[in-house]
């Protein structure tokens, strides 16, 4: 079975395949496409994001498409920075800029009430219009001071209390395994697994 990615970036499509190890799909990303139609991403979700971009692919590449969407909603701040994770700070924000940003809107919360959750969303999209739609979250802590060098975006400050690390500090292949992403990918896997065996 053939998936599209929609995504160009070939590194986060290989680490989709090392993912999806086991499963008979061959996955491809955008790179080899060319007019690409561009994805303005104005869900008010993280699923009506990933919807919105699987759609648009599948029918541009007539191919089934698999896209995600992804970001930290902090309940102290109403799920901020939500869908605006990745330009929190402004459009070309880079990631520290994003935590200075969120730290500085947090400087008052007592650590007890930092509860936060990294979400992902995973639209599986079909040629005939109809889709699956796998959502995870992942529950930790947003904590003052940077810890680790692993990760991206707000990694360093997501303090995940069982592992008394934060997401920064974990090895790939753990937070691969317990991440928000890790466990959306897991449920697609155990329903593309499902869907090739009938
Ligand atoms: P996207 O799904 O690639 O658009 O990611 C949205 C943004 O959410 C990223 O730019 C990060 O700021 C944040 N984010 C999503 N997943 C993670 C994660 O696993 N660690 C840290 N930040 C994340």
């Amino acid at each position: 079975m053939k998936i599209v990615f929609a995504s160009s970036n070939e590194g986060k499509v290989k680490e989709i395949r090392e993912m999806l190890e086991g499963i008979e799909i061959e996955l491809f990303s955008l790179k080899n496409y060319k007019d690409v139609p561009e994805i303005v991403e104005d869900g008010k979700t993280f699923q009506e994001n990933a919807l919105k971009k699987a759609k648009i692919i599948s029918g541009f590449t007539g191919e089934v498409v698999l896209a995600d969407d992804s970001g930290l909603q902090v309940d102290e701040l109403g799920g901020e920075p939500g869908i605006y994770s990745s330009r929190y700070a402004g459009e070309k924000a880079t990631d520290d800029d994003n935590i200075n940003l969120l730290l500085a809107r947090l400087k008052n919360i007592p650590q007890s009430k930092r509860t936060a959750s990294f979400c992902c969303a995973l639209v599986l999209y079909r040629t005939d219009g109809s889709y699956d739609c796998f959502e995870s979250k992942w529950q930790g802590l947003i904590i003052d001071e940077r810890r680790g060098d692993n990760g991206f975006g707000y990694d360093p400050v997501f303090f995940v209390p069982e592992l008394n690390k934060t997401a920064a500090q974990l090895p790939p292949e753990i937070k691969n395994r317990i991440s928000h992403r890790g466990q959306a990918f897991a449920q697609l896997k155990k329903s593309l697994r499902e869907r090739l065996k009938n």
